[in-house]
């Protein structure tokens, strides 16, 4: 059995990994969208919520493998993934910055922008004295921010981010990273997928070798025009696939109770099935057997998937021979 307090517990989370095992989804990947920041739109189909939790949580138990492709920041306060991007003075904090050429006179050390210099002629606001020749009387040490505020001067402004989806003011250091990450399931581990998927393909194999046809996930409408899921459903080859099924079975990774027994009454009467399997790893509960027993359902039990399959597949085999013989 799973542990306690594996995410593997909740049936979406058990779905998703079938889903995956079955090859239905090939990865998980991430979508970063400006106002919703990251989401995983192939397991939210799923999943609806905590989905960054649980995906890791699923990489921490080892049945998720995982790649990190990029990181992104996002606002503290609403996750969002698109900031407007300002220059502040390191000194005071003020956005007001100039941006340019820097000149600074030597003779008497002020610094300016070039463009001040260059609007007087070239002649020093503080010393009044004519700027000569540069190296000599005067250096330029670069593009550089001066602010209006404070005069400071600097090459290198703090960087402050405002959120476009809630306005959250914060710098690159608060707002928080994350990392990029794409999800595939781990296929070497076996005997731990096995205890929360399951793998039809045996199953199918076998019966399509004694002449039926199996389909997984198969829909079909019954008589009350509801639609009914079933996870497994099997016609004899004669009958093709234009009738309702001969036998369907339904897996549960879950202790089967009697609930579940009524669930798959109702829709066999519906659909008008006469043969019914209800799947349980790791068992079904005791009221849940006498249920069936009474339905006329028949439980398999296993304590994994793997041997849950083998199992199945002979208590198909079993019905399969009896309506042979009949
Ligand atoms: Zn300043
Ligand atoms: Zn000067
Ligand atoms: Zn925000």
């Amino acid at each position: 059995m799973v542990g306690e307090d594996s995410v593997t517990k909740r049936y979406e989370v058990r779905r998703l990994l079938q889903k995956m095992r079955d090859g239905i989804i090939k990865e998980l990947s991430v979508t970063i969208d400006p106002k919703l920041g990251i989401t995983y739109p192939e397991a939210e189909v799923d999943l609806k919520s905590n989905v960054q939790n649980t995906l890791e949580a699923l990489h921490q138990e080892g049945y998720l493998l995982k790649k990190q492709k990029e990181n992104v920041m996002i606002c503290k306060k609403c996750s969002g993934a698109s900031f407007m991007i300002m220059h502040r003075c390191p000194n005071c904090n003020s956005l007001s910055l100039r941006k340019g050429m820097i000149i600074q006179h030597l003779t008497c050390g002020y610094t300016e922008l070039e463009s001040i210099f260059a609007e007087r002629n070239y002649v020093c606001p503080k010393c009044k004295k004519k700027l000569r020749a540069l190296g000599v009387d005067y250096v330029k040490p670069g593009i550089q921010y001066v602010c209006n505020e404070c005069g400071n001067i600097t090459q290198s402004p703090a960087i402050l981010l405002k959120c476009w989806t809630c306005g959250e003011l914060q710098t690159i250091d608060e707002a928080r990273y994350i990392e990029i990450n794409t999800y595939l399931l781990d296929y070497t581990k076996r005997e731990l997928l096995a205890k929360v998927t399951f793998n039809l393909t045996p199953i199918i194999q076998r019966i399509s070798a004694v002449g039926w046809i199996a389909k997984k996930d198969y829909k079909i409408t019954g008589k009350s025009g509801v639609e009914h899921t079933f996870t497994l459903a099997l016609w004899s080859y004669e009958h093709g696939l234009s009738k309702t099924p001969d036998i369907v079975a339904d897996i549960h990774m879950d202790i089967v109770d009697e609930t579940r027994v009524l669930a798959l009454y109702a829709k066999v009467l519906d659909v008008g099935i006469e043969n019914a399997i209800l799947a349980a790893v790791p068992i079904a509960s005791e009221k849940a057997k006498t249920l069936a027993k009474y339905y006329e359902i028949t439980i398999v039990e296993a304590e994994n998937t793997d041997v849950l399959i083998e199992k199945l597949a002979f208590s198909i085999e079993d019905v399969i021979k009896k309506l042979i013989l009949r």
